[in-house]
């Protein structure tokens, strides 16, 4: 067998022969299975230096090739003690999740074949594969059987999505004229503890951060309804145009869920298209215990839901499903001579934001088809038990609850007396015992523990509680 670092400049160290390739994909294969193994017992915080690590960096000046096996080791010896690991026990973290089995699978299945799912015509098999997908969330969330949707890099492209399309929907002419076919400026309304992406999107797409209307929260995390109607009602008045309300369900900080139903009252009542961002807290649709959270979802002229999230796929892998199918077109389409067909519905490069596009969605056909819907609603039900634990445990220790979330997520501040939340967590992550995170809670520092992954039990959380205790 030839080492390709042996070879002088060479391009078949990109493409090399069919049995080396087979045997770095076993080495890579055990390297890897064996690093996550020892990553689950060892710390979740990084413990190499980075200084050390800048100057190691310096020294690949890409002249001389090296043998790809010295590289596959060396990135995974990096990777294991240079990240906080989201797939260990306990990272009780933002949500990234420890990935499932079978999406690990789907990304190596999609690197294989590296399907171009721009059109349907060259990727028939994928293109049909999402879009079963995105049918079978849409109507598990209640929405009508005429939804259709895609997959995106995640929420952040979801949402925006979402504003291109009611931009569209409340003015045709946007799509020609942008911003200044408005007769005011257009406006839209999210709560202050919604994922503040939105002011981004609303400079992405013309409107100015401005247009992002923060409403008021009701003092437990959740967007005030009266509010929200006070401050339709004076935008209308001042000449602005407002376009749409966004509700939250399941805030990045708290988990909390705005009140969907009410929102969504308020978007019929004023004619604005109504959105429900339910990026992490979608997942609650797979139990049939739970789902009930999230009655008014089904209201939503459109939705975003991310696979990365509680459903746990790799990243990113969102999600946007709207009931109007036809709006997806208006918004996103495009002619060009190039390109092996141009069919409304069904080629995503008309239909979404992105043109070459990855099969993203094998990740969660994969994991639904191999777990059903029951065992996404045993993976979703098991985070809220562990919270619950947690809860239990810390309460009468002194810790105060700060969040009564129904998504999986704790925030709590410590015992009076015994230390603020910065410098609690900053003790907690110095230990590399867990990872939490400090977080803004109606306008107080917080602690804020979520269970992300599958494979959490509570001896970690009594770990955790552990750590937090000595932290304290
Ligand atoms: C994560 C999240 C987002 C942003 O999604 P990305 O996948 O990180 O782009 C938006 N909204 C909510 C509620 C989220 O939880």
């Amino acid at each position: 067998m030839k080492n390709p670092g042996e070879q002088a400049a060479c391009a078949s160290a990109l493409f090399p022969a069919r049995e080396d390739r087979e045997r770095w994909d076993d080495f890579l294969t055990r390297a890897l299975h064996a690093a996550d193994g020892r990553v689950a017992k060892g710390p979740v915080t990084p413990t190499l230096d980075l200084g050390s690590f800048r100057s190691e960096l310096k020294r690949f000046d890409f002249q001389a090739p090296r043998p790809l096996d010295d590289l596959l080791s060396w990135t995974i010896e990096r990777m294991e003690h240079g990240l906080v690991h989201v797939n260990h026990p306990r990272y009780f973290g933002l949500f990234n999740p420890a990935p499932t089995f079978p999406a690990q699978c789907a990304d190596r299945i999609a690197a294989t074949f590296n399907p171009q799912l721009a059109t349907s015509t060259t990727s028939p098999v994928a293109v049909e594969i999402e879009a079963h997908v995105i049918r079978a969330i849409a109507r598990r969330a209640g929405l009508p059987a005429e939804s259709a949707g895609h997959f995106t890099s995640g929420g952040s492209e979801a949402n925006c999505t979402a504003v291109i399309c009611a931009l569209t929907q409340a003015n045709p002419a946007f799509a020609m004229e942008g911003a200044r076919s408005f007769r005011g400026a257009p406006v839209f309304y999210v709560s202050k503890e919604s994922h503040l992406a939105w002011v981004k999107i609303a400079h992405q797409v013309g409107i100015g951060r401005s247009a992002a209307r923060l409403i008021a929260t009701d003092g437990s995390g959740r967007m005030d309804a009266k509010a929200l109607a006070k401050a339709v009602d004076a935008d209308r008045l001042e000449g602005c145009v407002p376009f749409m309300i966004a509700a939250t369900a399941g805030t990045s900080n708290a988990g909390m869920i705005d009140p969907l139903a009410e929102c969504a009252e308020i978007a019929r009542k004023y004619g604005l298209w109504y959105h429900v961002d339910a990026a992490w807290g979608g997942a609650l649709i797979a139990s049939d215990r739970l789902r009930g959270v999230l009655a008014g979802i089904e209201l939503a002229d459109s939705t975003t839901i991310d696979a990365h999230k509680w459903f746990a796929t790799t990243m990113g892998c969102g999600m946007i499903i709207t009931k109007h199918a036809a709006v997806l077109s208006n918004a996103f389409q495009v002619s060009v001579s190039f390109m092996p067909s141009n069919f409304a519905g069904l080629d995503p490069y008309v239909t979404t934001m992105q043109w070459s596009r990855r099969f993203l969605g094998l990740r969660l056909f994969l994991s639904l088809a191999s777990a059903g819907w029951a065992g996404y609603g045993e993976h979703v039900e098991r985070s809220l038990e562990l919270i619950a634990l947690l809860k239990e445990q810390l309460s009468p220790r002194g810790w105060r609850i700060a969040n009564d979330s129904l998504v999986g997520v704790l925030c709590v501040e410590p015992p009076p007396g015994h230390g603020d939340p910065r410098s609690v967590v900053g003790r907690v992550l110095a230990s590399g015992r867990a990872w939490v995170a400090v977080a803004k809670f109606e306008g107080r520092d917080v602690i804020r523990a979520c269970v992300t992954s599958g494979e959490t039990t509570p001896d970690d959380i009594a770990e955790l509680v552990n750590a937090l205790q000595a932290a304290a």
